[in-house]
């Protein structure tokens, strides 16, 4: 029983472990970069606005109907939170500098 719950208790540190390792590798590799969208894709569904704590994202309404943009760039920690409900795939990270100019 007791060899049981030293195995359990091992799991659970390894798979902590684990996750802390996974946490700061997509911190180091996103470092430096920024939410951009693919407008071409986008259809302004606000999935992505819902789910950015940091109200990066917002949608418009333009000539081709609504879509997001990246509208607090700086406020963006390339979190990645919003990536998986974007059901279009108009959301990828970049590199800082490297996203156009929007607004
Ligand atoms: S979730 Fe995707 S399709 Fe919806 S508003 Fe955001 S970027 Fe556009
Ligand atoms: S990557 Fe994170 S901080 Fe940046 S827009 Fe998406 S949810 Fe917001």
């Amino acid at each position: 029983m007791k060899t049981a719950a030293y195995a359990i208790a091992g799991l659970l540190l390894l798979w902590t472990a684990l996750g802390a390792l996974r946490h700061l590798h997509l911190k180091k590799t996103r470092k430096g970069k920024v939410i951009c969208v693919d407008e071409s894709r986008c259809t302004g569904c606000r999935r992505c606005c819902r789910r950015c704590g940091r109200h990066v994202l917002e949608v418009v309404q333009g000539e081709a109907g609504a879509r997001a943009l990246v509208a607090r760039p700086d406020s963006c920690t390339a979190c990645g939170d919003c990536l998986a409900k974007c059901k279009r795939g108009a959301l990828t990270l970049v590199e800082r500098g490297e996203q156009k100019a929007e607004r």
